[in-house]
Order: structure tokens, then C-alpha cells, then sequence
């Protein structure tokens, strides 16, 4: 059992897919163990995205994650960190594969619908960014 943490970002809240994203996660056997909505600020995004400071869509990504709301959600299941990757598709969803999140619903690099942690390491920080003890099973 592995955990990962995945987010509807503001462009997917706006396009009214937050279900069809929880959808393919569980049709692929994963589970939903913790879930909520929050509007982050610019310097909450910041701090989650703290690895990727030095990269030039920075700015512009941290502005676009505290643009409206979004989904916080824990993803379980066996190899949940892979499993929700293949789901979403590449980050660029030019280069996505069918059927995937980002290749059905993307507009852009940066607006691509759907987080999710690359490793199991990451995960954790990430989990633990949203939700506290009380608010994952
Ligand atoms: P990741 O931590 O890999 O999820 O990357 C963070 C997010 O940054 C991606 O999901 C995109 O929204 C955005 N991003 C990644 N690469 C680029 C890029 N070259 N230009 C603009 N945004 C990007």
C-alpha cells in the first residue's frame, strides 16, 4: 500500500471535472483517503513548489495555483505514486498519451488540470502540507 498526494488544480475546478478525475483514479482500483478544497495563497503555493524556485515559470505557476481553488486529495492503493502519473499523462499534454487526464482536459504546460507527487518520499511532504493525522485514513 503506497500514498500519494494529488491535486485538481484551479483550471480543473473552473472546467467542472473534479469527479471525473476522482473517476479514473478509483476505476483504476486506487482510493480516495482524504480530500478537501482550499485557495491557496502565493506564498502557500511557494512553499509547496519550494523545489522548483529557480526555474523560470516559478513565478508564473505559483501566481496560476493561487488563482481559485483546488483539490487536495490523499491517493492510496498498491504503486499509487506510478499508477497516478500514468492516470494524468505527461506534464506536457502535447506529449501525453490517450486517455490520459492531461491529454483529454489540458490547455496549456502550466494548466494541465492535475498534480501529482512523483515519489513516495515527496508524497509525504506533500500529504502532510494539506492534511493533518485527523484528516487522512
Ligand atoms: P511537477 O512538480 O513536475 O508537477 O511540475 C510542477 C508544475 O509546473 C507542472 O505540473 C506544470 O503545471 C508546471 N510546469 C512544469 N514545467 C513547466 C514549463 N516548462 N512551463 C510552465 N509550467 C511548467
Amino acid at each position: 500500500m503506497e500514498r500519494t498526494l494529488s491535486i485538481v488544480k484551479p483550471d480543473g475546478v473552473k472546467k467542472n471535472i473534479i469527479g471525473q478525475v476522482i473517476s479514473r483514479f478509483e476505476a483504476a482500483g486506487l482510493k480516495v483517503t482524504g480530500l478537501k478544497m482550499v485557495r491557496l495563497t502565493k506564498a502557500e503555493a511557494e512553499r509547496f513548489y519550494a523545489v522548483h524556485k529557480e526555474r523560470p515559470f516559478f513565478g508564473s505557476l505559483t501566481e496560476f495555483m493561487s488563482s481559485g481553488p483546488v483539490v487536495p486529495m490523499v491517493i492510496s492503493g498498491g504503486d499509487a505514486v506510478k499508477k497516478v502519473r500514468d492516470i494524468m499523462g505527461a506534464t506536457d499534454f502535447k506529449k501525453a498519451a490517450p486517455g490520459t487526464i492531461r491529454k483529454d482536459f489540458a490547455d496549456s504546460i502550466e494548466a494541465n488540470i492535475v498534480h501529482g507527487s512523483d515519489a513516495a518520499e515527496t508524497a509525504a511532504f506533500e500529504i502532510a502540507y494539506f492534511f493533518n493525522a485527523l484528516e487522512t485514513f
